[in-house]
Parts: C-alpha cells; structure tokens; sequence
C-alpha cells in the first residue's frame, strides 16, 4: 500500500505542449520550468519537454545550474533577472538568458570583467508594477544596453500581463499589450510576451516567444474552466490509500477540535495524506475524496499525515484502497476554489516527503 503519491503523467505533458503549439503555431515555446516545475519534478519535467520545446524559464539563477547539471543545454531564460555581482560571470559562462529590469543590473553588468558577452532581455513594465523599466526608463535602458559591448546583440525584450486571466479587464489587458507591441517597434531583437492566459485568449501578444506555465501542466490559468475544458489533460495526480476504516455511531465526533459530527451511523475512512504532504489544512467539510470511482466528502479538520473521509453507511471501501485528492477525474482547479487559493499554489507546495511515481 502507498502513501501519497504524485502521479506525473508525461505523456499527457507532452500531448499539452502539443496543444499548446496548435494554438501558437507561429511562436517558439520558452516553457516554465519554475518552483520545480510547479512542484511536478524539474529534471523529470524538463527532460520530457526538451525535445518540444525551445527554451526553458526559471525564476532564478540555481533553478538554472540545476537543469544545466542535469544535462540540459538548450537556452534557459532567468526570469526575476539575477541578483549579485557574481552572477554575471556565471550567466555569461552558462550563455543564460537574463531578463535585466532596472539600472543598477546595468551598472553591474558593466563592472563586470566578462570576456563573453551575456544575452540580455530587457524586461519593461506594461501594468503589473512589479519588476520592469517603467515607461520613462526604457529609453535609457535601451540606449546603454545597445551600447554595450558585454551584452549580446541585437537585446531582447520581455515584459509580463497582469490581468490576462481577468476577463472583466479586458480594456486594462489591450492597453498593456498594445503598448507591449508600440515598444517593441524599436526593437529588433527576440521578443516575449505572453503567459498561459495571453496564449489562450490573446493572440495579439503571441511574439516570437510564448511562456506556457499553468496550462503545460494541464491546469487552467481561469478560476471558471478546468484544464480538460481547454483541451488539456492534468499531468499530476496526487493521491494516497485508505489505511484504517472506522465504523462511527451517529453523534460521534471526529478529528482535531470536533468540528464535524456523524449525522447517521457511518463508516469513516482515514487516508494517508495531510498537510504535511501539500494537501491544505484549509479544505472545508465535505471537499471531494476521490474513492473507487466515486466522490466522499472529507470530514473533520485535515491533519498533518492524515485526513478522513466519510464513506457512507453502505460503503464496501476497504483498507488499501486508492484515494484520489486531485488530479485525473478530480480537477485541481476545484480543489484550490474550495479552499480559496488557485492551483497554481497547490502544485506548487507538494512536500519533499510526497512520493513520485512518473508515467511514461
Ligand atoms: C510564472 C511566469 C510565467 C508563467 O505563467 P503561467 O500563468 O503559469 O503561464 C510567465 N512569465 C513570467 C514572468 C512568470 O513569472
């Protein structure tokens, strides 16, 4: 019997990123490979894309030494740029691409006694204010980049949509791509611009490049639509079994705090998995448990290591049995709104102790 599981399923990761490209059959694909791969496994992940795909994207500098370490030597894009002076030697050793965002990255690369030059996006901000030359900066950022001798050129350039996942902000969404696009006249280098939400429902920010996330994962960038509305299959399912079986009398209380109480006799089932594997503390009573082809609502707070599930009066479930908590017949777009988070976060905080099992 298995504990938690994380199911990575790469042929579906592979039929998504063919999806994706159906949908972009103009653009290359810069696949984000970020906060280990979305929790799904970076090497396994990125090894499984390698032959699909164009580049990679990580937000930082050792996700980077990572997939060169494991052998992958395609181009990788530093999305948060990088952040000390020692960086840019191994930036420009490694031919990384970094995002630059402001001056002082220019200051640095300039200080820098680099003999190869590194490959610079210049990263704008169109509306998110996060990081990026802001619209009186850019000019300057520019000129000093294309005036560098320690920066490949032509440089290229990278900017970010904020609300492209927001459908009532359709407006604030076209402002921030069509100034993407006024920018990028100048500007005869590679060009990146859209993130899953921009990918799907925004051709106009389809460049060169396009930075799938989300939905190579097979989850929807969309808090209305699941993966497989899009036409997309979820490549983690995490699950576990069914280690104890409880019968309950009516009135018995279960759990931390007793906060659910049987409203018939009733068999409870125990499953091993918790907030100590990544599935949150935060799920109401009565979240789906996905068990022998059928949903049971979750009962009682969830525990570190363990949650229970009330399996009915009737239920012929047995010790050992699968427990699906999201995944492949159980999306974890449902999941995530049920705990009021989005499932970018849930894949995200799968435990180092959670076990991998990866599907060919
Ligand atoms: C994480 C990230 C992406 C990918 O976003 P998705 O919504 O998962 O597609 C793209 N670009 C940047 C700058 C990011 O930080």
């Amino acid at each position: 019997m298995k504990s938690v599981t994380a199911v990575i399923n790469l042929s579906a990761l592979v039929g998504n990123i063919n999806q994706i490209k159906s949908w972009v059959p103009q653009s290359k694909i810069v696949a984000v490979v970020k906060a280990n791969a979305y929790g799904h496994g970076l090497i396994t992940v990125a090894k499984a894309l390698d032959p699909h795909v164009d580049a990679f994207a990580v937000a930082r500098l050792p996700e980077a030494m990572e997939l060169r370490a494991a052998g992958i030597d395609k181009q990788v894009v530093l999305l948060e740029g990088f952040l000390n002076d020692e960086d840019v030697a191994v930036i420009s050793e490694q031919g990384f691409i970094t995002a630059i965002h402001d001056m002082e990255q220019i200051d640095a690369i300039e200080r820098s006694n680099i003999s190869k030059p590194i490959n610079g996006w210049l990263k704008i901000d169109i509306g998110m204010h996060r990081l990026g030359a802001s619209r009186d900066e850019v000019a300057a950022m520019k000129a000093r980049l294309e005036a560098s001798t320690k920066v490949v050129q032509p440089i290229g350039l990278i900017s970010h949509l904020s609300v492209a996942d927001t459908p009532n902000m359709e407006d604030y969404n076209q402002e921030q791509i069509a100034y993407f696009n006024e920018i990028a006249q100048g500007f005869s280098g590679e060009k990146c611009l859209a993130n899953s939400a921009g990918i799907y429902s925004w051709p106009q920010s389809h460049t060169h490049y396009v930075r799938p996330g989300i939905i190579m994962y097979g989850i929807s960038p969309y808090d209305d639509k699941t993966g497989p509305d899009l036409g997309l299959k979820p490549v983690m399912t995490l699950k576990s079994s069914i280690i104890a079986l409880r019968k309950l009398k009516k009135g018995d209380r279960v759990g931390y705090g007793a906060t659910w109480t049987a409203p018939r006799d009733t068999i409870l089932g125990i499953v091993a998995a918790g907030y100590g594997d990544g599935y949150p503390r935060t799920m109401p009573n009565g979240s789906p448990v996905l068990i022998n082809n059928r949903l049971v609502p979750t009962a009682g707070r969830v525990c570190m290591d363990m949650l229970f599930v009330d399996l009915g009066p009737d239920s012929t479930d047995k010790i050992g049995d699968e427990a699906i908590l999201w995944g492949d017949g159980l999306p974890v777009e449902r999941i995530a709104s049920l705990c009021g988070t989005i499932p970018y976060e849930l894949v995200c905080r799968i435990m180092p102790r959670v076990n991998t099992e990866v599907l060919n």
